[in-house]
This record gives structure tokens, sequence and C-alpha cells, in this order.
């Protein structure tokens, strides 16, 4: 984001000044910026460059662009520094924090109603990309074999989901090799609602992707709709097929939330749930989860036993070796919080982003597209012919220059001639501090409206941010 902004190291010295009140005698003053240097310094030294370059990143309480956490209490903080040299792939070593990492999968296999929690199977990742990979990866051997198996040919896979997928599915499809087919959204589906799905479906598809909390705009896709469409699909040509729901945001809001809302296993065609930890689980980044129905859903020629750690430990991840300790912070959580916990934490933001929402709704310029209700995040548009001056690129760098970044972004297919902008809200966003933001918003907008000629520019487009 600040690189993005600033450009990457526009100053393109490449040495660090050192402030002269750190440096000692006989130190150097400057220090190569993209060599490795030759000299040693002190540990202060050292510390103090690195302290003062991050001290130029954003103020992430005024970021209402990302989804991921930005702060824990001082207990966390404790076991994330007392576990910080912990590496979740030693199974051996830590079979503690092995342990824990089961307990977890295994309580949220039970928020996520898994028809048998002692016969499912999940595990931690880095994050939700990783854990919609992996889900992936087992939709796709599960149709590899069953296809050999009924001597059919098994190399042109297709996955189908919406065009507002997270970039993770973009990426899954292209490193994999499966054929993304994207249903566009509309002004009539907003969301992947199960419409005209036999369209895209067919004998080569391992499955279809549901996403709780759709990143452009928060806003669930109907999994229930979805699955009664795929049985239709089934009633008309045998075939079964099922579905993994990306719940990165929704997973961890709608058991809190919307306890009525069946998406979960609960719905007898998903297969699969990931999450995020770090969004609203509330950890610290990376820490993602994915838990299958039941063993049969994942093969077994996915998991890996390695003997070189010690023991025989079964593995299924992309990454190797990576930190235990946002394991144990979300094992924290949990027992810190419990459903009621969660329930109040997530309740507080819900009630914020309707809270804004409502009043950004009422505002002359905008059209809401949703307003927050299902996972605490929602976008408006500027009404047609509300004016030619200015565009929400020019209110987002409005806000930037008084430290918000609520970005603008051009919808996805079919929709790229839309333009939204997105607030998401998470824990830290208080009432105060949206209080704050509106005061901010509307002095911007009444800026903006005042203007009597275009904005000489067409307003920067900032990247999206996931
Ligand atoms: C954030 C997000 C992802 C990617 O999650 P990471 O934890 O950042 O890897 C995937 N899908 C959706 C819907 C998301 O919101």
């Amino acid at each position: 984001m600040t690189s993005a902004r600033r450009g990457a190291e526009p100053d393109l010295r490449d040495v660090v000044a050192l402030n002269p009140l750190f440096a000692r005698p006989g130190e150097a003053t400057e220090l190569s910026r993209f060599t490795l240097p030759d000299r040693e310094s002190l540990p202060e030294t050292a510390y103090q460059i690195v302290h003062d370059e991050a001290m130029l990143d954003g103020n992430a309480r005024l970021n209402l662009a990302t989804f991921v956490s930005t702060w824990m209490d001082p207990q966390a903080a404790r076991i994330y520094a007392e576990a910080a040299g912990k590496n979740m792939i030693d199974k051996d070593e830590y079979p503690s924090t092995a342990a824990i990492e089961t307990r977890c999968w295994t309580m949220l296999a039970d928020l996520w109603h898994a028809p048998d929690p002692r016969n499912t199977i999940g595990t931690s990742t880095i994050g939700s990309s990783e854990a919609c990979m992996l889900g992936g990866l087992a939709l796709k051997r599960r149709w590899q074999h069953a296809r050999r198996a009924a001597g059919r040919p098994a190399d042109r896979p297709n996955l189908v989901l919406s065009s507002a997928v997270q970039v993770c599915w973009e990426k899954f499809c292209a490193y994999w090799d499966v054929e993304p087919r994207f249903v566009p959204i509309s002004l009539e589906h907003k969301v992947l609602d199960g419409h005209d799905l036999d369209d895209y479906v067919d004998e080569n598809t391992i499955g279809v992707v549901a996403v709780l909390g759709v990143t452009y705009t928060g806003m669930y896709e109907p999994v229930a709709e979805i699955a009664a469409a795929l049985d239709r699909v089934q009633e008309a040509t045998g075939l079964d097929v099922p579905i993994h729901v990306d719940g990165a945001s929704g997973a961890f809001i709608a058991p809190f939330l919307q306890t009525s809302l069946v998406w979960d296993f609960r719905v007898a065609r998903v297969a699969s749930i990931s999450t995020s930890g770090h969004k609203y689980g509330l950890v610290y980044p990376g820490v993602g989860w994915v838990v299958w129905r039941d063993t049969a859903a994942l093969p077994e020629d996915l998991i890996f036993r390695v003997s070189y750690l010690g023991g025989d430990m079964p593995t299924l991840a992309l990454n190797f070796s990576r930190p235990g300790a946002q394991v144990l912070m979300q094992y924290y959580l949990f027992l810190r919080l419990g459903r009621e916990g969660y329930h109040r934490v997530q309740k507080t933001c819900q009630d914020v982003a309707l809270h804004l929402s409502a009043r950004i709704g009422a505002m002359a310029p905008f059209e809401l597209w949703n307003d927050g209700r299902d996972i605490p995040v929602f976008a408006w548009r500027l009404k047609d012919g509300h004016t030619a001056n200015w565009n929400l690129y020019h209110l987002s760098d409005r806000l930037r220059a008084r430290g918000w970044l609520v970005p603008a972004y051009p919808m996805p297919a079919d929709l790229t001639e839309l333009t939204v902008q997105r607030v998401v809200v998470r824990n830290g966003l208080s009432l105060d501090l949206a209080q704050a933001f509106l005061a901010d918003l509307r002095a911007e907008v009444a800026y903006l409206d005042a203007l009597t000629g275009p904005m000489p520019t067409g307003g920067t487009r900032p990247g999206f941010h996931h």
C-alpha cells in the first residue's frame, strides 16, 4: 500500500542515512540500501533504522480498506512473543501446539455444523488463500479419481465461480490448470445466486465456489440457493457437483450474527469451508482454516507423511515451515471470547456498519450498493447524473489526504463500468471513530460539490485492496 502510493523507493539514493543522534563514535553514518552491508552495526543502530522506516507505514486505525486484524490485547501479544520461535510444521517437537491446532479446527467444524465433528478433517493454513487452494485441490482430485474410476478423461477440469471472487481463486485456476467459469454479476444478480448454473456446469466441473462475504461488497452468496440449483442440475443430468464455501470473512460472522442462515455443512452439498483467522477470527496475520465435511471429502493422496522431523507426521499444506504462534492466539481468542464474546465483537462491528451506511446512503450524491448487514462491509456508488465535476476516485484522494484509506474501484464483469467505494468495519472502528470519519466525508463531499468546474484530472485509481 505505502510503496504503491509513494512509488517503490522514489529516492534512488542507494544508502540509508543514520540520524546523527544515534550514530556511535566510529560507526558508519550511512548503510547501503540495496546490498548487504559489508560491516556489522550495533543492535541499537540497526533497530533504530528499522523502527524509523516502519514508522512511515500508514495508520492502521484509519485504514477502512483492509479486512485483516491490526489489534490484539496484551495477553495475545504475550503469547505471540512467547511462541514466536515455534514452527507449526514441527508437530513432533511441539505436540501441544499441534493438539491445539486440531482443537481449533474441530471447534470450527462444530460451529459450522459438521454432521460428525469427530469424523471431519481440517488444518490451519497461512491464510484463506492457502485454505482455498487446498479446498480447490481436494475438489479437483476427487473429480479426477471419480473420472478415472469411470474410465473417463480427467484432463479438462473446470470450476464455476462468480466474477466477483477474490484473486486467490484466479490464482488457484492459473496455478493448477483449472478452467475458471465465471458467472458475471449484474444489477439483477448482484452475487452468484444459482441462476443459469446449468449453462456453466458440465461433467468436467470439479465444484462451485460460494463466497460468504464477497470482497467487493461484503454481500453473502446464498449457499442454500446455489445448492438447490445444483440439485436441479443433478436431477436433469445426474451430475453431483460439490460446493466449497469461501468464508474468509463470513464464516466468522454468520455463526454469531445470522444464526438462522443455512450456509454451512447443514447444506449437504458443502464439501469444505475455509476462513481467515486473521480477519473476523480476530488474530494477527497470518492464519487461515479449512475444514472438510468428512474424511471422504479429502482424498488421502493429498496428505503426506514425513519422518524427518521425528515421528510420522501427516501434513496437508502448500507451505512447510510457518509460524505456530497464530494458532495459539486463535485458541486464546476461542477460550477468551467464546460464542458470547464473538457475538458481542461482531455485533458491534455490524452496528457501526449499519450506522455508517444509513448516513452515507442518505447523503445526496450516493446510492448504497448494500448496507453491511451480511459481513460488516458495505459499498456505495455515485448517483447517476449527480455531477460531472468529480467522481469517487477524487473523493478517495481527498479522504486519503485526511489519513482515511477508503478505496474506490470498478466492479468486476459484467459491471466494470460501475465504480463503487467500500468501507470495511473491523474491530477497532468504534462509533466515535466512525463519527469522525463521517464528519470528514461530509466536509470533502461539500468541498467537491461546491466546485464550479470539473476536477483537473480524472482522479487516480488506487490499487484494489483485498
Ligand atoms: C481475504 C479473502 C481471501 C484471501 O484471504 P487471505 O487470508 O488474505 O489469504 C479469499 N477470499 C475472500 C472472500 C476474502 O475476503
